[in-house]
Formats: structure tokens, sequence, C-alpha cells
């Protein structure tokens, strides 16, 4: 399963992270998915609580939020909100516009005991 294998290397980040801070667990994570990420949010929740026994996460409230897609359009630099790949441009129509954000997984923090 693809989310489980994002959930496994989430969980090795934030051990990471919590041994550079030298810190045993870690309180909260703070995760945003792309809307364009191809990612199941309930199925990478499913995946966190499986992927997170054991480890600095086990305790930790996860937060997973969605932000929306981005594009630029090409012609006139428009930067708008989209669904798909396929939305065109709302100012002038153009069709080649560049996805800028909405594809990708951030661990946007983590909150840590001390
Ligand atoms: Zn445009």
């Amino acid at each position: 399963m693809h989310e489980l294998s994002i959930a496994i290397s989430i969980v090795e980040l934030s051990e990471k992270e919590a041994k550079k801070a030298n810190v045993s667990s870690v309180q909260e994570i703070n995760l945003e998915v792309g809307t364009l990420s191809g990612i199941v949010v309930e199925a990478l929740e499913f995946a966190m609580d499986e992927a997170v026994n054991d480890s600095v996460l086990q305790n930790a409230i996860i937060k997973i939020k969605k932000v929306p897609a981005i594009a630029k359009c090409l012609k006139c630099s428009k930067e708008f909100p989209v669904e798909d790949y396929y939305t065109p441009c709302p100012e002038c129509n153009n069709f080649e516009t560049e996805l800028i954000n909405g594809k990708e997984l951030k661990i946007k923090s983590l909150v840590i005991n001390k």
C-alpha cells in the first residue's frame, strides 16, 4: 500500500528529528497533504496508526491538513487553485499551466516533549 510506505518514512523522519532534539517522544505532528498528491488522507491516517507503533510518534496527536493545489498560468502568470491538471486559467483561458503547489506531502511541524 502506497500510504503505508509514506507513513513509514514520516515516522523515520520524526525519529531522526527527535534524536537530533534529544527527546524520546513527539507530542504532536502536523502534516500537509496537497490535494493533487494522490494521497488519500483517510488511508494515510489508517497507515499512520500502524506505522507509529513503538516509535517516537506512538502517543503523538497526528494532524493532517489538506492543502489546495495551486497552478500558475504560463501566459499571464496568474496563480489560481485547481482541482485537477486540466483546469484552464480563469484569467485568459490558457491551458498551459504549471503546478506550483499541491503535489507534495510535508511535515509542517513536530511538537516535542522536553
Ligand atoms: Zn492566464
